[in-house]
């Protein structure tokens, strides 16, 4: 029977470039779906950008751009790393979207006329400078219980006690610096405290196999709550000004982004039935159709860092929304990635960045099979360990594997023109490869891809045992042996088919080439392949290299600029958590993502000026015109400053400009340069002054 399958890894939220979480956890969803698709079953591969949310409006308010622009040049980068590491997603799309915005309000409408809608007045601090009120992420003072300054309210991180922002000591915005006052204001909250919640999700969370045990323990734990005391009611609103989906009865009010995130895994989902692509993958019916049938397997891959959000909040939302909503069958956790067993991390230097990896000329497969080899079903984390890593590619993947083709391919080329034959019966052969095969099906259904390579390799050893001990290169020089000779090569290249179709979830495109180049069929393996002793090699060419470990050193080398912080794939870190987007350099430069040479720096001539006028531009918002005298001649600069100076306060003051910058054609007129300021993701801008001494035309260096 075909199964139709609807399966999805976890929204990255689009401030910043993806990090090794992500990529791990897509490729342990990527490995999962390709072993459905080689089952003949269909399979909708789907993810998104998660778009919405505070962090994302003040970084492009930051950076001069829209929210939607921000957005875009995050989502322009991701295929340079879906297409780097294999990863076949059926459909990319962003929560910001036409389709999102009608399925959450949609949802929403549902909820509130079933009920679970609340109205409450919330009092939460408010930055007066800002005019915003403050996610908790944005305050910070000093900690009540042990007096460390600058502490966010979470976690201290000196006595890692929990405060609320209220109890901090002389908090302040880290918008503006400013003091933020108490102010309240009505939030709409989803009641998941209602009876109905609790039974439903006694239900949903007990299915026999619906989640891992360790999950559905941390998520019963919840559930049960403290004494009478069960799930809190979830604040689903904020106030203007948010960049977010407008709730429909409530000027002002946006849907929190946790709200609208996972209802992003059904609006990608319904962008991809609207623009004809499930079609193109078998599926007939309508988006509604699809998503209502009960035939319709809908599966989350996530981190264990969001459990709470997929395994109450988003069944219950779906539940009570109704058809053609349903509820997920199973959501799929996995832990976090460490570093030779530490918590990776910018400031541990040991962070991997997935763009670096590719660039000093990585396999994208020794990933794959490395995070396979590591995985199993459970919530564990998964190492990464350098030394282990060398091992497993170049002992396993090249040494037991890889080696059985090249081996037996030699003699078949050079003795028997290609061609493969069996002497003997193959039938201890193919019962092996059969259970060998039923084993990998297994692994790979639930997720113990650990036990399917280990099984995988443990194959590949029987195999060479069996080669060694024919002693071909023996039996190669005695022409009566010829025959036999043949059979044992012909057994071998089997093996190493079936251990091709068995790996091809990991490996993908080695497997594709296996099957086109050396076994000469016309498309990729299906599973149904690992049955069919092949009759025929083309010569064997070179199929996978071996990892160095200057490569690993090479790698590494990154940590201290790598673009890979959080430890897995959470949605909304944290302010500042995620770097910024590396800039892309050739291996030869061996350059970490982000980081410029010496050579490149000394390119930018950036020089004192003193300004000798400054004045408003008519019909120009941001801008101030500056002449700036550098010594030996005089530049004029347009600058994004008005909002911060007022232009009489700027004249006769130094500043450091960049001189060798090209000239700008702008609507007021010619920029030639630029003036330095500093700003945070707040409002604010400070210019740049020399220390006293400096005088224009000065080199900075
Ligand atoms: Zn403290």
């Amino acid at each position: 029977m075909t199964r139709r399958i609807f399966v999805t890894t976890a929204l990255p939220y689009a401030n910043g470039p993806l990090h090794i979480g992500h990529i791990m956890e897509y490729i342990q969803a990527d490995i999962w779906v390709r072993f459905q698709r080689m089952q003949g079953h269909e399979l909708h591969f789907i993810c998104a950008d998660d778009a919405h949310g505070a962090p994302i409006m003040l970084k492009a308010q930051a950076e001069g751009v829209t929210p939607q622009q921000l957005v875009a040049s995050i989502a322009a980068d991701r295929p340079r790393y879906l297409a780097g590491f294999h990863l076949s997603f059926d459909h990319w799309y962003s929560t910001d979207s036409p389709e999102n915005t009608q399925l959450s309000q949609d949802i929403y409408r549902r909820l509130k006329s079933a009920g679970f809608i609340d109205h409450r007045t919330v009092e939460q601090f408010y930055d007066p400078v800002k005019g915003m009120f403050l996610p908790d992420r944005y305050i910070k003072g000093e900690c009540p219980n042990c007096h460390a300054r600058d502490q966010y309210a979470d976690a201290c991180e000196v006595c890692s006690i929990v405060n609320t922002p209220t109890e901090l000591i002389d908090p302040y915005s880290t918008l503006t610096g400013a003091k933020p006052v108490l102010k309240s204001s009505e939030h709409l909250f989803f009641r998941l405290s209602d009876r109905r919640c609790f039974e439903f999700l006694e239900g949903w969370l007990g299915a026999p196999g619906r989640l891992q045990p360790q999950v559905t323990n941390k998520a019963g734990e919840w559930l049960a709550g403290k004494g009478e005391q069960t799930l809190g009611d979830w604040d689903i609103s904020r106030d203007a000004p948010y960049f977010g989906i407008p709730i429909p009865d409530a000027p002002g009010k946006y849907f929190y982004v946790w709200l609208d995130a996972p209802i992003g895994y059904l609006a990608s989902l319904k962008n991809y039935f609207e623009l004809g692509k499930a079609r193109a993958h078998g599926e007939r019916r309508s988006f509604e159709e699809f998503l209502s049938a009960a035939d319709t397997e809908q599966i989350h891959f996530i981190g264990k860092d969001i459990i709470y959000f997929h395994t109450l909040f988003w069944p219950a939302m779906l539940k009570f929304a109704g058809a053609p909503y349903k509820v997920p069958d199973h959501v799929w956790v996995h832990g976090f990635i460490t570093v030779s067993g530490a918590k990776m991390g910018k400031r541990l230097g040991n962070a991997i960045s997935p763009l670096r990896y590719l660039e000093i000329g990585m396999n994208a497969e020794w990933l794959r099979y490395y995070i396979a080899a590591k995985l199993n079903a459970s919530v564990e984390d998964l190492d990464f360990n350098p030394e282990d890593f060398i091992a497993r590619v170049n002992s396993d993947l090249i040494g037991k594997y890889v080696n059985i083709a090249s081996r037996a391919a030699a003699f078949i080329t050079r003795y028997f023109d290609g061609a493969l034959r069996y002497a003997d019966d193959l039938a201890d052969l193919t019962a092996a490869a059969r259970t060998a095969g039923a084993a990998a099906r297994e692994g790979y259904e639930t997720r113990e891809f650990g036990r399917v390579m280990r099984e995988c390799m443990s194959f590949a050893d029987s195999i060479n045992q069996y080669f060694d001990g024919e002693r071909p290169w023996v039996l190669a020089r005695d022409p009566a042996e010829a025959a036999h000779l043949q059979a044992v090569c012909s057994r071998a290249l089997y093996g190493f088919k079936v251990l091709s179709v068995l790996l091809a979830p990991v490996l993908p495109q080695l497997a594709e080439r296996v099957a086109r180049e050396f076994f000469g069929l016309e498309r990729a393996f299906l599973w149904a392949d690992a049955g069919v002793p092949p009759e025929r090699i083309n010569a064997y060419q070179h199929l996978m290299t071996r990892v160095e470990g200057k490569q690993l050193d090479a790698l590494f080398d990154d940590g201290k600029t790598g673009n890979a912080t959080a430890p897995a794939p959470a949605g909304k870190p944290a302010p500042g958590a995620a770097a910024v987007g590396g800039t892309p350099v050739s291996a030869a430069d061996a350059l970490a993502p982000g980081t410029i040479s010496i050579e490149e720096f000394r390119k930018i001539d950036l020089r004192v000026a003193r300004i000798v006028e400054a004045e408003t531009v008519a019909g120009a918002d941001k801008l101030l015109k500056l002449t700036l005298d550098l010594g030996s001649e005089r530049r004029t600069v347009f600058a994004g400053i008005k909002s911060a100076y007022d232009p009489a306060t700027l004249k006769g003051r130094l500043t450091v400009m960049v001189a060798n910058l090209a000239a700008r054609k702008m609507k007021f007129g010619v920029s030639e340069g630029m003036v330095l300021a500093a700003g945070g993701e707040g409002p604010g801008l400070y210019l740049l002054t020399p220390d006293s001494g400096a005088a224009p035309g000065m080199k900075i260096t």
